[in-house]
């Protein structure tokens, strides 16, 4: 049995030994190409793209863990060093994450491919913003940087990312390609979707925490008459809560729009104040029911406001 058993062995060898010289030494190259590529997504709709154009053949790290506000998040040493080792870097920029500085900063030397989200698109301005002086504006694309929140720029950042993607994986361009046009494929029916769903809307006008539905209302046609801290930073002044408080009762407004990243307290002392509740919309995603995914993630914002408006 013994003897058996080592004939078994000697055989592997012999035939891992034969195999070996089968294969010819481009396997090394093939081997490596295929390990993942190292991409690093600002927040969840983002790293979501990523995977979505990449699918195995990339590895996306998120930065802003769910529940987390890009305004206010700071990334840990270890978030910064597995950072620095990414071959696409996707953030949305416009002063979303003014921490994302010193990545960039950090990582220059290296060969890192940098997709700005808002880059190109025509930013809205986010009213009373404190920080923002018309030299800043010079130097810096600023404005409200929630574009992915409206699925026809989103599919521009896609198209940057399956280019970035492309770019740094070019023997894989084809799939990035394919992936990317089934995605913009779902955007549009998306877009439909929302499209056909806000018509039924009986109030078009609302009220919220923080201005990230911008470019959303914009898109679809709804109005923001009132914005409770209209930048992180800034505090409303008494002034500003009682007339959102008349807005609430002048447009008839039944709902106000809270943020599960940011806390809400003003949001209900305002709801209380004006005889109406407070509804969460979610801008990132990463929570039950939708989780990760962007699609379910607006289709639930999406029924939040038609909860409160139609
Ligand atoms: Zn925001």
């Amino acid at each position: 049995m013994v003897k058996q058993r080592g004939g078994g062995v000697a055989r592997l060898l012999l035939l891992a030994v034969a195999l070996n010289a089968l294969i010819p030494s481009v396997s090394w190259a093939q081997m490596r190409a295929d390990v993942p590529i190292p991409v690093t997504a600002s927040i969840l709709p983002l790293k979501f793209f990523c995977q979505r154009i990449g699918g195995q053949r990339v590895n996306v790290q998120l930065l802003v863990p769910p529940g987390a506000s890009p305004h206010t998040y700071e990334p840990s040493p270890r978030a910064v060093a597995l950072a620095s080792r990414a071959r696409v870097f996707v953030m949305v920029g416009a002063g979303l994450e003014p921490w994302a500085e010193r990545f960039i900063h950090g990582t220059t030397s290296q060969d890192v491919r940098l997709v700005e989200a808002a880059r190109g698109i025509d930013l809205l301005a986010d009213e009373e913003s404190p920080s923002w002086s018309p030299k800043e504006n010079h130097k810096k694309q600023q404005g409200n940087p929630h574009v992915w929140l409206d699925p026809l720029l989103a599919k521009e950042i896609c198209r940057r990312i399956a280019e970035a993607l492309a770019d740094v994986d070019p023997d894989h361009r084809y799939f990035y390609r394919s992936q990317l046009r089934h995605l913009l494929h779902q955007m549009d029916r998306l877009h439909e979707e929302i499209t056909r769903r806000v018509k039924d809307f009986s109030i078009r006008e609302y009220v919220c925490f923080h201005p990230s539905f911008a470019y959303f209302s914009r898109r679809y046609g709804l109005r923001r008459v009132g914005v409770i801290k209209a930048s992180p930073d800034k505090e409303p002044t008494p002034r500003r809560l009682r007339e959102i408080v008349q807005h609430i009762r002048s447009y008839r407004i039944r709902v106000v729009f809270a943020e599960p990243q940011l806390n809400s307290r003003l949001a209900e002392v305002i709801a209380r104040e004006a005889g109406v509740e407070v509804l969460m919309l979610d801008p990132i995603g990463g929570r039950p029911p939708y989780g990760s995914d962007y699609f379910a993630l607006m289709r639930h914002n999406l029924s939040v406001m038609e909860s409160a408006m139609r």
